[in-house]
């Protein structure tokens, strides 16, 4: 795996995990968020059902009466209740209603209830039976909830439904007992058993449920109507008599169960309120954390994904750069750093590899191309340029010249004054005619105290008269340690079929005439090919 594939599978492994951890806080918020609702379903189902359960308390307490009196009130009433439980029921949804078996056989009842074909005892039984049904069914939709603060406060609220129901259960025991005009053992024994519950269940509600609705419903206790309710049980617990007709007791015992319901409903609107704002909160939080989470998501994925390309960009530079310069050997390339990392330290790195490399190189060349003593280009690299001189000139037309000159009597001077006086000479030689051509012309050492000029655009003209001024410099110049110097000049021109050894004949013909005619001159060697330049040059002459 390369280097470059590394990288982005680090990069895609750090993203993938940052989605996957953002991922699963989203999810977790929109759970609650769903777990929020579906409480608030819980606590509409369970309202309804509480509502059920009071409008079957009713008909229970109304349906015994009638069992006990048939009067055309108590049919009145009973009809006007029976609609009444029906409206409840209607607002069940289906699912909730079908598993409701004991409800499912109240018309059924309801018809042997009208044709007085069951004892008030079994009638009251059924009804019984099908609230502690309901009872039980808003109580595991308390339990279910996964709110724990929530799943509390319904399910006190459970409580203060089963505290109303036995009060309930009360009324229509003591109902039938009053209507026969008088309460016997079993009976006080069945309420005491129930006002039992009754208390046990408030007291649970009272301890579970929020101070708002515990103190509604102490306060409801305290109401005279209420405690005359207590009063008339108390009465008929202890056997004191205290034996009400029918009608008073009904009255007073659904007075106070009416009350029990109003605490009922303040409870169960509190607790809606409270799932209601819950379930805002968790909105905001829901909306809050999914704005942040994206923030936080896409600053995150622009930074790695900018690290990433960065990264991966200057390794991509430095790996061209580098194929660049080996492939072609320009070790004057330079690769610019990007970064202060490792990738900058390695650019720069390698920028001193390749100036040494660069230097050694020039070095290298400059052995190669140049005289030791004199520093003027030797033989070899004369030749190259020479080459690539005559290379131009063919493309492009223009003139080559050439002077070749050689000190004269130079044994004599190397005799007299040493030879280190004779390669001082050399040198002095040469700094001093570098100085005087122009930065085109070359010089070159061909070989002892023999040198060559080489003029790239300059006809025998040009090149006769930059020798004599050479020849004039040389002769009135002071060597150091060394009386005075001469110097002999060859001068040639290119011609079209020339060589270099042709133009170097050339040149070297003419110097070897000016030696012969006293030295200290400069000879021209025109070729013999060119009769006309011959003749317009004066033929094969010395200048002065
Ligand atoms: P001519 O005027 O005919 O050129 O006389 P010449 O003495 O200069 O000629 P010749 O070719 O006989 O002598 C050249 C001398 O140059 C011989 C050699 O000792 C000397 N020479 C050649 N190369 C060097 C060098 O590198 N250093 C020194 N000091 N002398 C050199
Ligand atoms: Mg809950
Ligand atoms: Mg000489």
């Amino acid at each position: 795996m390369t280097i470059k594939a590394r990288i982005l599978l680090l990069g895609l492994l750090a993203i993938g995990s940052l989605l996957y951890i953002l991922g699963a806080q989203f999810a977790a918020d929109s759970r609650e968020y769903a777990g929020k609702h579906a409480l608030f379903a819980r606590m509409e189902a369970a309202e309804k059902l509480s509502g059920l359960v009071h409008e079957l308390q009713k008909e229970r307490g109304i349906s015994a009466g009638y069992l006990v009196i048939r009067s055309k009130n108590n049919e009145d009433a009973i009809d006007a209740q029976r609609a009444a439980t029906d409206r409840a029921k209607a607002l069940l949804d289906s699912d909730t209603a079908q598993h409701l078996e004991n409800l499912a056989k109240l018309a059924e009842v309801r018809e042997m209830v009208s044709g007085h074909r069951t004892m008030p005892l079994d009638s009251f039984g059924y009804y019984t039976l099908s609230i502690v049904e309901i009872l039980d069914r808003i109580n595991a939709l308390a339990l279910d909830s996964d709110t724990p603060a929530l799943k509390g406060k319904l399910s006190a609220h459970a409580h203060l439904l089963y505290a109303k129901e036995y009060l309930g259960e009360i009324r229509g025991s003591l109902n039938e007992s009053f209507s026969q005009g008088s309460v016997d053992r079993e009976r006080v024994a069945t309420v005491g058993r129930l006002l039992g519950m009754h208390q046990y269940h408030s007291k649970i509600f009272l301890r579970d449920t929020t101070p708002a609705a515990a103190d509604a419903f102490r306060a409801t206790l305290a109401q005279p109507g209420v405690q005359a309710v207590f009063g008339i049980i108390q009465s008929v617990l202890s056997e004191r008599g205290g034996v009400v007709t029918s009608e008073e007791w009904m009255a007073a015992a659904s007075y106070a169960i009416d009350q029990l319901r109003e605490v009922e409903n303040q409870s169960a609107a509190h607790l809606r309120q409270q799932i209601k704002s819950e379930i805002a909160a968790a909105k905001q939080r829901f909306l809050l954390n999914g704005i942040v989470t994206l923030g936080v998501l896409l600053t995150l994925v622009f930074l790695a994904g900018s690290a990433i390309f960065h990264l991966l960009h200057a390794l991509n530079m430095l790996l061209a750069n580098i194929a660049h310069t080996v492939n072609t050997r320009d070790f004057s390339n330079r690769i610019r750093p990007r970064s202060s990392d490792g990738i900058g330290a390695i650019s720069r790195n390698f920028n001193e590899l390749l100036a040494v490399a660069e230097r050694l190189i020039k070095e290298k060349d400059y052995l190669a191309s140049t005289d030791s003593l004199t520093g003027a280009y030797n033989r070899r690299k004369f030749t190259e340029l020479f080459a690539s001189e005559l290379q131009r000139k063919l493309r492009y037309s223009g003139r080559l010249a050439l002077i070749m000159f050689d000190i004269d009597h130079f044994k004599h001077v190397n005799d007299e004054f040493g030879h280190a006086a004779g390669d001082a000479v050399l040198r002095e030689m040469a700094r001093l005619v570098h100085d005087l051509i122009r930065a085109n012309d070359v010089l070159v050492r061909w070989g002892g105290e023999e040198f060559l000029i080489f003029l790239p655009q300059n006809g025998y003209e040009a090149a006769a008269a930059l020798a004599e001024k050479l020849r004039c410099t040389i002769e009135d110049y002071r060597f150091p340690g060394v009386p005075k110097v001469t110097v002999s000049f060859g001068v040639s021109e290119y011609v079209a079929g020339d060589t270099l050894e042709s133009l170097c004949a050339r040149a070297d013909n003419a110097l070897y005439r000016a030696k012969q005619e006293g030295r200290n001159r400069v000879c021209v060697g025109l070729a013999d090919a060119d009769p006309m330049a011959m003749e317009a040059a004066g033929g094969p002459t010395r200048l002065p």
